[in-house]
């Protein structure tokens, strides 16, 4: 029952009752959950909206709704969930959907596949999701669940409607914001010697994943709010570091320093060696080269 987000989750509640009103739902939605712990509840209120008339005019619980029902058991033929098979969502279950899909076609009913933990698409299956969103078929909508919208590929995140989800405990949790700054202030001065510095400023979280996934992410915001700055358009003031940034960079080396932040998100998912795989992001984003 999406009424019950109301409150908690403002902002999409907002927007989907808005997009509904005015008839602009979209055929593909990434949904950045930020690990909001109600998530799967959340996105399925969602998806009965789409699915389920009688949700979707009153957005009201209907427990006596068989489809609903269906919905909650996984037993509906016009909903598919896509979870990874084992390390990677494989290209064949994307084949799948669209199979599936093109023999049960009820008369025009909107037809909605959830890809959970989108990040995990491999190249393959990642082509043909790619392919499946160029050439929408009937009534399909897809709804891809990532907890950081940047693990996405670009090609895909920009076919979607993008719906974010607050997590105030995620917020608190990481945004040690000294640490961050300490981090960028380290990569901006000592270049490629941080490969040097980080490991001992970090200690554990040097390793750890959803660390750099997070701390990347808010680079990505602080690195865009430099630019914007220095193109005199609005930007979000966070303090200092944006007057660091602009001294030590121009614009275009601000933009190759974003792609290599995008391209390292990324790569967060298929690296296993992360000190490998951070040495590398230090050498890049000082602007050096590097070979795999
Ligand atoms: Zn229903």
């Amino acid at each position: 029952m999406l009424e019950v987000y109301k409150d908690k989750q403002p902002l999409f509640y907002e927007e989907i009752i808005h997009s509904i009103q005015n008839q602009k739902m979209s055929h593909a939605y990434l949904i950045e959950t930020n690990n909001y712990p109600e998530k799967d509840d959340l996105i399925l209120s969602f998806i009965k909206m789409l699915l389920c008339e009688k949700h979707f005019f009153s957005s009201q619980n209907c427990e006596e709704c068989n489809i609903c029902h269906l919905i909650d058991t996984n037993t509906f033929s016009d909903f598919i969930i896509v979870e990874p098979d084992g390390m990677w969502i494989k290209k064949e279950q994307i084949l799948d959907v669209k199979e599936k899909f093109k023999t049960t076609s009820l008369q025009n009913n909107p037809r909605v596949y959830w890809i959970k933990q989108a990040d995990k698409l491999n190249k393959q299956s990642a082509n043909s999701l790619l392919k499946f969103l160029e050439e929408p078929e009937g009534n399909i909508i897809a709804i891809l669940e990532v907890v950081n919208r940047y693990q996405v590929l670009e090609t895909i995140r920009s076919r979607c409607q993008i719906y974010s989800f607050i997590n105030h405990e995620l917020q608190r949790e990481f945004l040690d914001f000294e640490l961050l700054i300490k981090i960028i202030q380290v990569l901006e001065e000592k270049e490629n010697t941080a490969i040097a510095y980080l490991p001992i400023i970090l200690e554990n979280d040097y390793r750890n994943k959803d660390f750099w996934n997070t701390i990347f992410t808010e680079m990505i915001d602080i690195y865009e709010a430099a630019m914007r700055k220095m193109e005199n358009v609005v930007y979000t003031d966070y303090g200092d570091i944006i007057q660091i940034i602009i001294s030590k960079n121009t614009i275009s080396k601000i933009i190759s320093k974003l792609h290599v932040l995008f391209s390292t998100i990324q790569n967060l998912n298929y690296n296993l060696n992360m000190n490998m795989m951070l040495d590398q992001f230090i050498i890049e984003f000082s602007g050096g080269e590097c070979n795999e």
